[in-house]
Parts: structure tokens; C-alpha cells; sequence
């Protein structure tokens, strides 16, 4: 399939304009003089480019339910508003992203299966999530999962999809093919995205699925707002991201497992690069590989989590441990990058919230007494939330 540049965007403007409509995305709904203070644009400039959004169906003026109070300080009239005028001034209003004009099809690929969702504009499921397994990991076999997924979740949606984001543990060039993702053990580059596009006729974009999550929480979650931010996930993998201001801090080698080996505990497990201890000891094969070997016996995840929950001695202390030693990572990446907030995310990070008083602990033996606490939250996980990052990344694609 031949994409072209219309297919890719909402609309065709300035960059403001651009600017405007994620900032009503990321903030909305949201004043007029909010956002021209954060866009750094004039009331007049403004008022020109989101009457062009207005006209466009992109965003519309909505009243402000909470705040009944008037703004003098927005010149322009507007007729149907005219019969809540009071006074001089009119009823606060703010602008918001029409949401429900487009829709979007996230799809998450991992090491257990597919998980896809099917958003609009502001990311919002528009139903349950589909998770099902790979039904194969050669890329004939992806290929063909994939768009027979995409094609079930555009017909549950209720406008046309716009775009296709998915992401991976793995790296892609311009969005449009992957380079590397082990856990598929591709040999050489995928044209992913085309080989979609083939089949569902829809424009489709790759990411690394970290970058996703990250991007997500900027534009639609816990990092709104929030001047800087970390993720970590913890999985088969540690992966690590940090935004300033809303936008990922980009280096060319961010993607390579920068924070993998970070001493945390001498008396750890060594790792396969032979560290002692390092911060591969939080992920999943490192502490099954501990259980097993305190226990003297092979396990899983899963005995290990049914163990934790029955509050078996050996796994309770391995697990008030493990926690410990997360709290020591955490606070050596806080007292470096200092964040804000920190976010711990991945399919192992559940097994962490058992015990948060030994994370804390590990924190405070590694941070000054003086620094502030660190705000760190581990919410419950899904693969949903990675589906629906998928989709964040090709919502940002369409409005930037
Ligand atoms: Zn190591």
C-alpha cells in the first residue's frame, strides 16, 4: 500500500497549529489563557489557529461545569454562547480534542502473545482488549496474526481507524521496519509496517515498546504535568525511560539496556556478564533461578508468586529481598536523573508491590535523609496498558 502524507495527519497547518492540538490533548480541557501560556502564543495568534480547529472538527468549545466564572480577558464573541453572558464577561469555557471524530488500533506484540485495543483520539479504550497467543514467531505467521487482528478490531470500531501503532521489545527504523526483536528471532529487517498496510489498507506504525509506554504517560497519563518523569519496567529485562517536560529524553543508545547491570547487592546472584548482584537480579529468570536454587528444585513464576502468597518462609524472604534491592535501583536512579515521579511498570513489577516497606527501606539506606521522599507508584499490570500505548504512538504520529 501506497501511504500518502494526508494519511498520516489529521490536518495540514503550522507547527503551532500542531503544537495547539497536542497541548489540547495532553492538557484538555483547558483554557484559552492556560494554553496560550503554556504554547507561549499571543490571545490573538490563539484564537486563530483554534478557530482553523474549530472550522476543521479537530477540537471544540466545551463550558466549564465546575468554575461558573467569567472571563473578561477573551475578546471574541460567539454567538451561541450569548445567552450565558452575565454581566460583560461570559461563562469560563475551555477547549477540548473532539475525540470521538477518529479512532486508532493499538496492538502490543510480547513474548506470550498479542494484546490489541481499538482507542480514540484521546487513547481511550473503545472496549475490551483482545489478547490472544502467537500463533507463530516466523514473519509469514506474524504478518497474517496481525492483520487478521487489525481487521477484527476495525470492524468492532465505530469510525474507520486512522492509523495502526505497534509496538515491540525490539528496535525499528522510521517507524516503518524492525531491526532487531529477539524474542522473535527474525533473521535480518522486516518491513512490518508495509507488510500491514498490505493487508489492511491502513497506515501503520512501529515503536519499541517502552518508548511507547513512556510516551503514553506523557501525553494521557502519570506524567502529564509533571516537569520530569522515569519509567521502569521490570520483565525479562530492565528497561529505563525518562521525559522532561512532556518529551522523552532521546540519546542513540537508550534502547541497549542502560541501567541492565547496575550493582545493587554484592550477595546477589551473578549474572550472566558475571556481576554479582547486579540489576538483572529484579528480573523474571533471575529470581526464579534464586527460588530454585534456594528450594533445590526447578520452578516458575508462578510457583514462586504461589509461594509468595501462601507466605512460604524461603519465598517471603526472597521476596522482601527482591523489594529491597528494587528500593536500592530506584533510589540510585533518582538521585542521578531526579525525577519527580517514577513509575514501575512490566510483567514482573506485581511481584514487588508485596512488600513497598522493604523498597522504602532500600531507598532510604542509598538517600540522604534530607532529599524528599521518592513518589514512586507500581500499578497493577496488564499487557492492556502496552496495547493501548501502541495506540498513543500513533495518535501522537497523526496529531503532530
Ligand atoms: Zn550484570
Amino acid at each position: 500500500m501506497k501511504t500518502n502524507v494526508s494519511q498520516w495527519h489529521w490536518f495540514e497547518a503550522s507547527a503551532s497549529t500542531h503544537q495547539t492540538v497536542k497541548a489540547i490533548a495532553q492538557y484538555g480541557p483547558i483554557a484559552r489563557i492556560e494554553l496560550a501560556q503554556k504554547l507561549g502564543l499571543t490571545q490573538g495568534a490563539l484564537s486563530r489557529i483554534t478557530s482553523d480547529l474549530m472550522y476543521w472538527g479537530v477540537i471544540r468549545e466545551v463550558q466549564n461545569t465546575k468554575n461558573p466564572t467569567v472571563d473578561m480577558n477573551h475578546p471574541s464573541d460567539n454567538a451561541p454562547l450569548k445567552k450565558h453572558r452575565i454581566g460583560r464577561g461570559r461563562p469560563k469555557t475551555s477547549l477540548e480534542l473532539c475525540a470521538q471524530q477518529r479512532s486508532f488500533i493499538g496492538i502490543n506484540i510480547h513474548s506470550t502473545g498479542i494484546t490489541a485495543t481499538v482507542t480514540d483520539a484521546l487513547c481511550v479504550p473503545q472496549g475490551k482488549c483482545l489478547n490472544e497467543p502467537l500463533k507463530g514467531t516466523d514473519v509469514t505467521s506474524v504478518v497474517r496474526q496481525l492483520g487478521d487482528i487489525a481487521l477484527r478490531c476495525s470492524a468492532s470500531s465505530p469510525v474507520r481507524p486512522a492509523m495502526i501503532g505497534i509496538s515491540l521489545g525490539g528496535h525499528s527504523v522510521d517507524g516503518r521496519t524492525v531491526t532487531y526483536a529477539p524474542f522473535l528471532k527474525w533473521d535480518g529487517d522486516v518491513r512490518l509496517a508495509e507488510m500491514i498496510e498490505d493487508s489492511c489498507s491502513t497506515p501503520t506504525l512501529l515503536s519499541n515498546d517502552l518508548d511507547a509506554l513512556l510516551l503514553h504517560e506523557n501525553w494521557f497519563s502519570n506524567a502529564v504535568n509533571v516537569p520530569r518523569f522515569a519509567l521502569v519496567t521490570i520483565g525479562s529485562g530492565i528497561g529505563y525511560a525518562l521525559s522532561e517536560n512532556g518529551e522523552a529524553v532521546d540519546r542513540p543508545d537508550r534502547s541497549y539496556g542502560l541501567v541492565g547491570h547496575i550493582p545493587l547487592d554484592a550477595e546477589g546472584p551473578v549474572c550472566y556478564a558475571g556481576h554479582a548482584g547486579c540489576s538483572q537480579c529484579l528480573t523474571t529468570d533471575s529470581i526464579v533461578s534464586e527460588y530454585a536454587t534456594i528450594i533445590g528444585k526447578p520452578c516458575s513464576i508462578e510457583e514462586f508468586m504461589n509461594d509468595v502468597n501462601a507466605d512460604r518462609p524461603q519465598a517471603r524472604r526472597l521476596i522482601d529481598r527482591s523489594c529491597y534491592r528494587l528500593g536500592i535501583f530506584i533510589a540510585i536512579m533518582c538521585n542521578f536523573a531526579m525525577p519527580d515521579k517514577v513509575l514501575i511498570g512490566g510483567e514482573t513489577s506485581s511481584l514487588y508491590r508485596h512488600n513497598l516497606e522493604s523498597i522504602r527501606k532500600g531507598m532510604n539506606a542509598y538517600r540522604p535523609t534530607q532529599a524528599a521522599n521518592i513518589d514512586f507508584a507500581i500499578p497493577d499490570f496488564s499487557w492492556d496498558s502496552w496495547a493501548i500505548s501502541a495506540a498513543a504512538t500513533a495518535i501522537a504520529k497523526y496529531i503532530g
